[in-house]
């Protein structure tokens, strides 16, 4: 019997009615026949009202007592979901994380699946049952619980569907699929049919929220049919009508020549940009900028390096904006007095934009086309990066929506 792996999003959990729909869609599924597994999240707001509290309490939360804290959302909505199946007479059971067990190493708030034991779930199913799993959670080897970091049912679902060898996984939210574009921000962003795992690969590790990384990155690397598709449909709407509607990510490599040039548009809000200037030109200085950083476990995303004059240059990176003032920290310590830079400055309010699509590697202009974009809207670009198959800028946050808004129309992305 076809196997299928459900995930809702926190906003499709979001109130005991809407529990109440999931529970008569996964119904729908498994009366036409397929074994179901159900990757809930925690109920809408939930886990910032958890993060909040923790944060009134200690400023920097330490992180063990932070995933015993967070991963209780997700607790609350697999015994919900259950108790809902069982109301409309069927029969299910939830299990937390590390009741299956799904182990994790112990990298607490960003931990990494390490494997899922299939054998408890397996015996659920032949016997009938709906499994409904925890998302965002798993256990470490020595007992404690560990969460994947924001938005982590999403990997959840997909690493579940790949251990137990699922038909499809989909990802159930509150939009009906992947746009060209956040259609939050850009009202006539358009659905997209299909997207290569390249692109969605980038488009979330740009920041389009949708699907995490990490469960692209699962996805891609077994080869597990993922959909993204709305939750917030007629629940009874057509099960032949749902199974082909929303965004499937296709790993085919694509050969279609007439591709356009863009596929979407992505953006990170919330990037910090830091400057160590007046730096001694010479070997190892990345390394004795950057390696403090790294060890304090801060990812760095953007780089440059200006021409140094008269033996001094400028160095410049970016970070995600809750480590701004850690980054600060590191380099005003013992990094400036060692390589002898002149200061330090800093903004925290600048945002990212990226433009993405395959079809850049058969079109040309794309990059040019960009700037002349922005210059049109007055808007001044302050680093940009670039990959095969996007361009990145960083700009001053105020003019982020504006730039998104303008090089969708650029491009031409919008629904006819
Ligand atoms: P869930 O709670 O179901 O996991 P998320 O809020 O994590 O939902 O992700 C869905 C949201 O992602 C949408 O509501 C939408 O605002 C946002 N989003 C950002 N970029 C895109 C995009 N390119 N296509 C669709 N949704 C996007
Ligand atoms: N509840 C978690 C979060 O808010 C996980 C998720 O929603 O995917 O980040
Ligand atoms: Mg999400």
């Amino acid at each position: 019997m076809a196997l299928i792996v459900h995930k809702y999003g926190g906003t499709s959990m979001g109130s005991t009615e809407r529990i109440k729909n999931v529970a008569l869609r996964v119904a729908k599924w498994h009366d036409a026949g397929y074994q179901i597994v159900v990757v809930p999240s925690a109920m809408s707001g939930e886990t910032n009202r958890l993060l909040g509290m923790a944060k009134e309490l200690m400023a920097q939360p330490d992180p063990r007592e932070m995933d015993m804290l967070a991963s209780t959302g997700e607790q609350v909505s697999v015994a919900l979901l259950a108790m809902a199946l069982k109301a409309i007479g069927k029969d299910a059971v939830s299990y937390a994380g590390w009741q299956v067990a799904i182990k994790t190493d112990s990298a607490f708030t960003k931990a990494r699946i390490q494997s899922i034991d299939d054998a408890k779930v397996r015996n659920d199913l032949d016997a009938g049952r709906i499994v409904i799993i925890t998302g965002f959670q798993g256990v470490d080897a020595d007992g404690n619980i560990a969460t994947l970091g924001r938005g982590g049912s999403d990997t959840s679902a997909v690493a579940v569907a790949v251990a137990m060898k699922a038909e499809e996984c989909l990802i159930f939210t509150d939009v009906d699929g992947v746009y060209t574009t956040d259609p939050r921000v850009v009202t006539d962003a358009r659905r997209l049919k299909t997207v290569t795992f390249e692109e969605m690969l980038e488009m979330a590790s740009l920041g389009s929220k949708v699907l995490q990384i990490r469960s692209v990155e699962f996805a891609g690397n077994y080869k597990m049919p993922t959909r993204v598709l709305s939750s917030m449909t007629d629940p009874m709407l057509p099960l032949e009508i749902e199974a082909r509607s929303g965004t499937l990510i296709s790993f085919e490599e694509d050969t279609n020549m007439e591709h356009a040039a863009i596929t979407g548009i992505a953006f990170n809000r919330d990037e910090a940009k830091i400057t160590v200037l007046g730096v001694p030109d010479r070997p190892g200085i990345a390394y004795q900028i950057l390696g403090p950083v790294a060890d304090a476990n801060i990812e760095v995303d953007m780089i440059i390096q200006n021409q140094s004059v008269a033996g001094k240059t400028d160095f410049t990176f970016t970070v995600a904006r809750g480590e701004y003032q850690r980054s600060m920290e590191v380099l005003n310590g013992s990094v400036k007095e060692h390589i002898g830079a002149g200061s330090i400055a800093g903004d925290a309010k600048v945002s990212k934009v990226s433009v993405v699509g395959v079809g850049m590697r058969s079109h040309v202009g794309i990059a040019s086309q960009m700037f002349r974009t922005l210059s049109e809207e007055g808007i001044n670009i302050l680093m940009i990066s670039t990959s095969e198959i996007k361009i990145s800028v960083l700009i001053d946050e105020k003019y982020m929506e504006l730039a998104v808004r303008a090089l969708h129309k650029a491009f031409e992305l919008e629904s006819a």
